[in-house]
């Protein structure tokens, strides 16, 4: 019998009061790991009165000593770091080395959050006017909330936890219904470290749980990362309840080659493992191939179809493949593989070339597994639904263009903005391109210019619903109110 989960409130382990529950599944195997409630209204209710009880205690907890307890939280973590890197590709699907590089950027959030006694420093001006000092003093808010998404089932929880927590604020997390067992053993985890009952809380759920904490009066602010449709719905939700917020959305990342480029075997690499890593399932992953000129966009489009060959389609808990960089696991649910076949199937009529079609594939022992694997479109037009879509699979298109600005403008135009990169060794291109384009985050010979947590992460437009990034010093600023203090005393001569 698959375990139910509970949810962790007010420093105990709870049945959740549920609309039911559903299988969580493995998406190589299908088999069943456990099994998620759905809470209700009443329930989120619960953990949000948890933690304003807890707020106010937490708040006037010295700094140094919340810091002290994110080194606990570090330490607990790193200790459990491969059963957490399992767990979280049984549920999710992507590699084990992918998911042991996706909890080392969870421990570096909790180390960047450790450097709160430093960051959440204000500052004063002594007379602003005669007699008169003005002070900047970074205060906790509340009680904040965070929504997150399947595709990193740690990381993302972590892009919010530590910083939320270390400030002074209390915390729910809400994790993924897709992927909820990774955040039940980090609540686990969490739980050994001993922080004050209510300051730390898991609920589970879907968007009835998502909901009614963005209706709850008492939550201060709501962290979101998911599908930039849901952004645009929280965001306008929380407008209208008062709440601060976060909110990442989708992406269509483009890797533009400019024709200066020679050392093709990296950059050949560099680009396949962004765009077929984690089975093209990660927001800051390549699905757009730019090559600028006709003899790079020929030399590209072959080598990338020939290195997409060896990557290997299969169980990424298969001992075989345990240490298997070039891998593309399964996607997360069998809707999700029918909407890729659908958009395959959509570039086909739409008259672009399927130079690699990763349909079909399959997988020994898997038969209930969500494959595809790789598969490469050539001739794609701009305003094409295979360019325009997030397919969130592994799926990549290739353009060709004749110059840097056609370049420029296709990714300024796209109504995705999260990522980019220019492959190239002239700064003149380089420079452009960094001042012109639109993306919140930019890589200059790096397929994946995803930014260590002591910077900041995010993009703009539509995959940026909002206009305060997550990690680094942003995470500081959402988390606390710096409030203004203007001060007069009278000389007393
Ligand atoms: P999703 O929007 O379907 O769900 C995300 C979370 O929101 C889940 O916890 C879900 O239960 C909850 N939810 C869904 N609808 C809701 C609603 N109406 N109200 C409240 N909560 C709701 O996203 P997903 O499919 O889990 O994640 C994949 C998406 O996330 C992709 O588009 C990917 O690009 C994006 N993503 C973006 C970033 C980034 O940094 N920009 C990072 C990771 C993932």
């Amino acid at each position: 019998m698959a375990k139910e989960l509970k949810n962790y409130i007010n420093g105990k382990w709870v049945v959740a009061e549920n609309s039911g529950y559903l299988d969580v599944e493995n998406p190589s195997t299908g088999e069943t790991l456990g099994k998620v409630p759905l809470s209700t209204e009443a329930e989120a209710g619960r953990a949000v009165a948890a933690a304003k009880a807890a707020f106010k205690g937490w708040r006037d907890t010295p700094v140094a000593e919340r810091a002290e307890y994110m080194y606990k939280m570090l330490a607990i973590m790193k200790e459990n770091e491969e059963e957490l890197s399992r767990t979280l590709t049984s549920e999710m699907g992507k590699s084990i080395p992918d998911a042991r590089a996706e909890m080392k950027r969870t421990f570096q959030n909790i180390e960047a959050a450790c450097s709160a006694p430093m960051l959440q420093q204000g500052y004063k001006m002594l007379g602003c006017a005669r007699n008169i000092d003005g002070e900047v003093i970074n205060l906790p808010i509340g009680v904040f909330v965070a929504i997150s998404p399947f595709n990193f089932p740690a990381m993302t929880p972590f892009w919010f936890i530590p910083f939320a927590i270390v400030t002074g604020n209390t915390f729910i997390l809400k994790p993924s219904e897709l992927v909820p067992m990774t955040a039940d053993l980090s609540a686990h985890l969490i739980e050994k470290i001993g922080l004050p009952a209510g300051v730390f809380n898991l609920v589970h759920g879907d968007k009835v749980a998502g909901n009614s904490f963005i209706e709850n009066p008492d939550v201060a602010g709501v962290s979101f990362v998911g599908k930039s449709a849901t952004c645009v719905e929280i965001a306008a939700k929380c407008a209208a309840h008062k709440k601060r917020y976060q909110a990442m959305g989708s992406a269509k990342n483009h890797l533009v080659v400019m024709p200066d480029y020679v050392q093709m075997d990296e950059l050949i690499r560099n680009m396949s493992t962004s765009c077929f890593g984690c089975a093209g399932q990660r927001c800051m992953a390549s699905s757009a191939i730019v090559a600028v000129g006709d003899e790079m966009y020929e030399k590209v489009s072959t080598r990338f179809v020939e290195d997409a060959k060896n990557f290997i389609t299969a169980n990424p808990l298969d001992p075989k493949y345990a240490n298997e960089p070039l891998l593309t696991g399964p996607v997360i649910t069998a809707q999700a593989k029918d909407f890729i076949h659908k958009m395959i199937e959509t570039g086909v009529k739409e008259g672009a070339t399927l130079a690699l079609d990763g349909r079909g594939i399959e997988v020994p022992g898997c038969e209930k597994g969500h494959f595809i694997g790789p598969t490469v479109f050539t001739d794609v037009k701009p305003g094409m639904e295979i360019h325009k879509t997030e397919i969130f699979g592994p799926v990549v298109v290739i353009l060709k263009v004749d110059t840097l600005d056609e370049a420029i403008k296709i990714i300024n135009e796209h109504q995705y903005s999260n990522a980019c990169s220019i492959y190239t060794q002239n700064g003149y291109y380089a420079r452009k391109f960094k001042l012109e384009v639109e993306p919140g985050m930019v890589g200059i010979n790096v397929g994946i210019p995803a930014p260590v947590p002591f910077l900041p992460f995010g993009g703009s437009k539509y995959s940026m619903i909002c206009d305060i990034k997550m990690q680094g010093q942003e995470a500081f600023r959402f988390y606390t109110h710096d409030r203004v203090v203007i001060e007069r005393y009278w000389t007393e001569d």
